[in-house]
């Protein structure tokens, strides 16, 4: 039996674009743009839309997402074989709209988000207005997140959210953070987690510090140490079923998540999460 391992050409020519594209057009912004998640930063904008609006005339936006939301649908390979060539750079994921953490956070938001959650949060992070964090990972459990120790308490119509977060990638500019938190302490232990859409704005969330990390300078730092302090959201920002957080999770760790991490690392090591 015979087993072709070669890429389509109609796909490998979408890959020569962007190769060429990357190196000639992206490349050269690392030099210029402080942190390419900045969506406050005006350098950042007037360098990294239009190059935004080049990927989406081409039908190379967000390709992680399905056609329903603006995307290609396409599979795990030719997202590998993509996210290699955009690896290369800092600047490349957000230029092709398929930036970690929210390319995961978008697609928990599209299963799982209610209609008003969709509009508030999934439109305009799929436009590339905003950006969000994911905080799942806590000092004392990462690996094992059985070990999670935040809380949050239904009051009224009201969670609030106690404990802290770290590597909490690019919350500093978030407009919002997908947030892992026990509800059901009483549960097995793969049960007692719920997931939540937390707005940057709600009183009691304190930024202790930005981490730095594989020897990015100081300025980029943006793995953030984060406290929540009775942070108080909605009871509809719940996502998914309560005490289903750890299966709302792998929508988002599983492919877009950490597969395509993969893919952008291998090439390079400096693709940033
Ligand atoms: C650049 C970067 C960005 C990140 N961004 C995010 C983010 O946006 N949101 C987020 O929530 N998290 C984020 N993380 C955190 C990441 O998910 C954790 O680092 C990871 O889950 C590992 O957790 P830990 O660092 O606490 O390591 P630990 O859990 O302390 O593990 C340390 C080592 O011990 C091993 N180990 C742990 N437990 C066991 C066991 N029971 N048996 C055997 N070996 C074990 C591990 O394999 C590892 O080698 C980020 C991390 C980095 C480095």
């Amino acid at each position: 039996m015979s087993w072709d391992f070669e890429t389509p050409s109609e796909f490998q020519a979408e890959l020569d674009w962007v190769d060429r594209f990357v190196r000639e057009e992206v490349e050269p912004l690392d030099h210029l743009v402080r942190h390419a998640w900045d969506v406050r930063d005006p350098v950042r904008n007037a360098l990294i839309k239009p190059l935004q609006q080049q990927v989406r005339d081409r039908g190379l936006w967000a390709c992680h997402l399905g056609p329903e939301l603006g995307g290609q649908g396409y599979g795990q390979v030719k997202l590998a074989l993509l996210n290699e060539i955009l690896g290369r750079t800092h600047c490349g994921q957000v230029v092709f709209g398929a930036q970690a953490p929210d390319s995961g956070n978008s697609e928990i938001l599209a299963h799982y988000g209610t209609p008003e959650l969709k509009e508030r949060y999934l439109a305009p992070l799929l436009s590339g207005e905003i950006v969000s964090a994911y905080s799942m990972t806590e000092p004392q459990g990462g690996s094992d997140p059985t070990a999670i120790m935040t809380r949050a308490v239904l009051d009224g119509d009201e969670w609030v959210i106690d404990g802290e977060k770290w590597f909490s990638s690019h919350a500093s500019f978030a407009s919002f953070q997908i947030v892992l938190a026990v509800t059901d302490p009483q549960a097995a232990p793969h049960e007692r987690t719920s997931m939540f859409v937390v707005p940057a704005d709600a009183p009691g969330i304190e930024i202790v510090r930005d981490v730095n990390v594989w020897g990015h300078d100081e300025e980029q730092a943006s793995h953030a140490y984060v406290r929540f302090r009775s942070v108080r959201i909605p009871r509809d920002h719940l996502l998914g079923e309560r005490g289903r957080g750890f299966a709302v999770a792998q929508t988002r760790l599983g492919g877009a998540g950490s597969t395509m991490r993969c893919a952008r690392w291998a090439w390079s090591g400096r693709a940033w999460t």
